[in-house]
């Protein structure tokens, strides 16, 4: 068998929760990890998630995120239609059941770029977790952090130590539940980090044990 379909043999989908401040480098390790994904023939369909804050400069609906009112978000939220979701930096952000349940349930992979307390969410769902892998990503240090977060010159100062101070409550109290932890020092070791966390929880739900006994059994009647 090549490496190639070794590691599509999950029969059911998992989740992928990564996590972790702005300025870790998220997106682009989510973005190479879906790269290689799509090379395995295993894509990884990217979770859009809804949001009440307003689109950037080049964000198009539907793509970065769906762009929705406070109005809208709440009554999908009282509707039951989010997996999680949560306050973030002054926005609500929530990840919708429809990006997510059936893709699952037809075997795909999803991957989810949310804030630590809607992982939680996902890990204290007792649906989601067994079918799930979290991984929060953190820079080298709390200095590199900062350096990140101004040289996107995207905030204000008070956004800036907003920011900071968030993080620094993170990874005080809030990830303890995290499957793995990465510290992307170097954008190609996180990603190899990044796709063994993947790889090794489709592993764990795969049904080659049961492939195996089978092919036992057969192989003892022939
Ligand atoms: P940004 O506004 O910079 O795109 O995202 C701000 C934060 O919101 C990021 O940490 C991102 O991971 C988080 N986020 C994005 N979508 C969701 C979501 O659906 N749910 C939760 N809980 N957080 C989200």
């Amino acid at each position: 068998m090549s490496s190639r379909s070794s590691i599509n043999i999950s029969p059911s989908g998992t989740l992928i929760v990564v996590s972790g401040p702005s300025g870790a480098g998220k997106t682009t390790l989510v973005s190479h990890v879906r790269e290689y994904f799509v090379g395995m023939g295993n894509p990884l369909h990217f979770s859009v998630s809804h949001t009440t804050r307003d689109p950037r400069t080049g964000e198009d609906e539907g793509v970065a995120y769906h762009f929705v009112s406070s109005d809208e978000f709440l009554q999908m939220a009282n509707h039951g239609e989010f997996i999680e979701w949560a306050n973030v930096h002054g926005h609500m952000y929530g990840t919708s059941v429809r990006e997510v349940e059936a893709r699952l349930a037809e075997g795909q992979d999803v991957i989810l770029d949310i804030d630590v307390q809607g992982a939680r969410q996902i890990a204290s769902n007792e649906s989601l977790r067994p079918r799930s892998v979290s991984v929060f990503v953190f820079t080298p240090s709390f200095e590199e952090l900062e350096a990140r977060i101004r040289s996107r010159a995207m905030n204000s100062e008070e956004q800036i130590q907003m920011r900071l101070a968030e993080a620094r409550r993170e990874v005080e109290h809030g990830i303890q539940f995290y499957d793995y932890v990465i510290i992307n020092d170097d954008v190609e070791i996180a990603t190899d980090c990044l796709k063994a966390a993947i790889i090794a929880r489709k592993l764990q739900s795969s049904g080659a044990r049961q492939t195996i006994k089978e092919l036992a059994h057969r192989f003892r009647e022939d």
